[in-house]
């Protein structure tokens, strides 16, 4: 049998005397609203029920030692000495550059040794990263005594970690997703106001799968950009009328009227239609309607597919899998896009055989292993008291 993590713990750092703690930090999903953050849009993002978890005890000294169940390499901080990104660290950095962050806020750490364990995939596009800082932060402001209560500022200091140290120009959906979800929740967040509320997602008898597409996601960084460059170029053309707050906030007849090639239209459309069924989205699931929700999930497919083009062959193959199987409300690409992951809205008594029955169509045609997580909406970072 498997040993408990608190078992693992004391085998790894050996017996000691101060108490063990718990963190958990989950990964997130965006549930709709792709490709218009840079728009002025809305993301529905929401925490997963799986995370990683930090199990911690305090050390008498200034050292934070950092151990992965994922990874052979041990790191160790001395928090009396500078902290620098260093390739040689490994996953350390994540760790390391938010201790260097609560450092240079005059945070007053204590030594520690960390142990983490995960049911999250890691550069799946499940946010293990932000998942790594948000837990990072949560678990020793909380062994220092400091107070953990402000989560936007966690998430603010994760991205910061994630930018400058790490040097992933992320934006701020991620760590906000990973520090202030909420059960049975999403967020809905403007990620250049920083503003967000809560949306009930109560997925009664449904659960959402997550479908890992196994495909590397590629040539993403120069679509990502090409994507950026069409829409401020549909917004020069939109001259002024141009939406001042992004380009969601256009008409579609302003489009019409001001642009005339058919592929910039395209890429309009898809901005446009989707933040209406982000705000429909939000609507329909404080109703408790989740079929006219998997519906919506499966027109954000089809415009990504049709008009933004960053879908690619395996997604919509997976996407067409979930389909086709039964129990399946709707289905829809997350991410940036021509790999990683997909969701899928399932009866939750359907799931054995939908699994079954996307597994070997996408096998089928792409000869690849999918991989398949089922999730709800779950809580952000908290300490915990069981192994999660
Ligand atoms: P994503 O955030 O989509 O999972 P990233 O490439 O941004 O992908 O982050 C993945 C990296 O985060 C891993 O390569 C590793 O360095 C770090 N990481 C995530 N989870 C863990 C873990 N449990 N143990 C060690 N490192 C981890
Ligand atoms: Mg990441």
């Amino acid at each position: 049998m498997r040993p408990s993590v608190v078992e693992e713990f004391v085998h790894v750092y050996s017996p000691g005397s101060h108490e063990i703690r718990s963190f958990f930090a989950p990964g997130r999903v965006n549930l709709i609203g792709e490709h218009i953050d840079y728009n002025g849009g809305l993301v529905m993002p929401a925490a997963l029920t799986q995370g990683i978890t930090a199990t911690c005890r305090p050390r008498s000294d200034r050292l934070v030692r950092l151990r992965s169940r994922e990874d052979t390499l041990s790191i160790e901080i001395d928090l009396d000495r500078p902290i620098t990104p260093d390739p040689a660290r490994g996953w350390g950095n994540y760790p390391a550059g938010v201790v260097s962050e609560l450092l240079l806020r005059g945070i007053n750490l204590n030594g520690a040794d960390v142990l983490f364990t995960t049911t999250l995939p890691q550069g799946a596009g499940l946010s293990s990263s932000a998942a790594m800082e948000v837990l990072t932060a949560f678990s020793l402001l909380t062994l220092a005594g400091a107070p953990t209560s402000d989560l936007k500022a966690i998430a603010l200091l994760g991205q910061k970690v994630e930018n400058q140290f790490i040097g992933v120009n992320c934006g701020i959906m991620d760590q906000f997703a990973v520090a202030l979800g909420k059960k049975d929740c999403a967020l809905l967040l403007n990620c250049e106001s920083q503003e967000y509320h809560y949306v009930p997602v109560a997925l009664d008898s449904h659960v959402l799968v997550i479908m890992d597409t196994a495909w590397q996601r590629r040539l993403t960084d120069s679509k990502y950009n090409e994507r950026r460059a069409q829409c401020d170029a549909v917004l020069r053309l939109l001259g002024e009328d141009a939406p001042r707050d992004g380009l969601v906030h256009a008409s579609w007849d302003q489009v019409l009227f001001h642009v005339s090639d058919p592929t910039l239209r395209r890429r309009a459309r898809h901005v446009i239609s989707e933040q209406t069924r982000v705000e429909q989205a939000s609507q329909v699931l404080a109703s408790g309607n989740l079929a006219a929700f998997g519906r919506l999930l499966t027109a954000s497919h089809t415009s990504l597919r049709e008009d933004y083009e960053v879908t690619g062959p395996h997604l919509d193959t997976i996407v067409d899998a979930a389909l086709h199987a039964t129990g399946c409300l709707g289905a829809r690409m997350t991410g940036a896009g021509f790999g990683g992951c997909a969701i899928a809205l399932v009866e939750q008594e359907a799931v054995p055989d939908f699994t079954a029955s996307v597994r070997s169509a996408y096998l089928r045609e792409t000869r690849l292993e999918p991989a398949f997580y089922e999730t709800h909406a779950a809580d952000g970072a908290h300490e915990t008291t069981e192994e999660e």
